[in-house]
């Protein structure tokens, strides 16, 4: 995939944040500003390096196993099912399901997720005829995300994810940090929906930017741009974040953005 050096950086200090769906000329203010604040994370977070990624299937597995979980758990619990079973995913699939409860664990919520293993490898089995999504290779991106969103417990960011890292396909996925910290940024409303702020950034820039920016804003995010507490002290995006304009400390619970009058 292509770096993702931005264009010349905005010199506009004032750029606006628009809460309604901005038109011409404000849609290229906007862009301007995601430029800006792709930039400058890039200068602060430098490009991430492209991770490896598992195959497709293990991607899926592993992101079923990362809801409501950090990474390092999800993590861990990927690799017990695979050392349980040899790897075998038709051994999970047809594993008692308190086996394979035992082996997730530690990701939490393993009740619900078992069985959604379980019910996402015999779908792979009966229509892909085994456990491969190599089929969305030449699957167009939207067609590809329906798909791996008809999959139990898959949602539009873990469909996202799959087809980015797994495939380099051009789709923005976004979890909670990209959410919490575009809708700061004033990147959207502040109250936009995961497919507002990934069709926002879709919208705004290109594919290339998809993987660091997605990387950067979860690192600012766990970083600085913290649900609790954002550091805005210390942030290099504050004279572009409507939060800080409008607020310039953190709501009463810390946790959402002041409502933009
Ligand atoms: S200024 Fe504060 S609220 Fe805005 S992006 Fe930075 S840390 Fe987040």
């Amino acid at each position: 995939m292509a770096r993702s050096t931005p264009p010349t950086p905005s010199p506009d200090p004032a750029l606006p944040s628009p809460w309604e769906e901005p038109e011409e000329p404000d849609r290229e203010r906007l862009r301007a500003k995601a430029w800006e604040i792709h930039r400058r994370l890039l200068e602060a977070y430098g490009e991430p390096d492209w991770r490896p990624h598992y195959e497709p299937v293990d991607e899926l597995i592993l992101t079923i196993l990362s809801a409501n979980t950090n990474d390092r758990n999800s993590l861990r619990a990927f690799q017990q099912l695979k050392e349980r079973f040899d790897g075998d995913w038709d051994r999970v699939r047809t594993a008692p399901l308190e086996a394979i409860m035992e082996a997730i664990r530690v990701a939490g919520m393993y009740r619900q997720k078992a069985p959604r293993i379980v019910a996402a490898l015999e779908k792979l089995r009966q229509e892909q005829g085994g456990y491969t999504l190599e089929a969305l290779q030449d699957m167009p991106v939207e067609e590809a995300l329906a798909y791996l969103e008809s999959f139990p417990g898959v949602g539009h960011k873990t469909a996202s994810i799959v087809l980015l890292f797994c495939f380099g396909q051009p789709t923005f996925p976004v979890d909670t940090h990209v959410q919490r910290v575009s809708q700061r940024l004033g990147m959207v409303p502040p109250k936009a929906s995961p497919l507002k702020v990934k069709q926002t950034w879709e919208a705004l820039l290109p594919p290339e930017t998809y993987y660091p920016l997605h990387l950067n804003l979860i690192r600012h995010g766990r970083e600085v741009c913290r649900a609790r507490n954002p550091r805005c002290e210390a942030c290099i995006l504050q004279d572009l974040c409507d939060y800080y304009a409008h607020q310039g400390a953190p709501s009463p619970d810390g946790r959402s953005p002041a409502p933009v009058p």
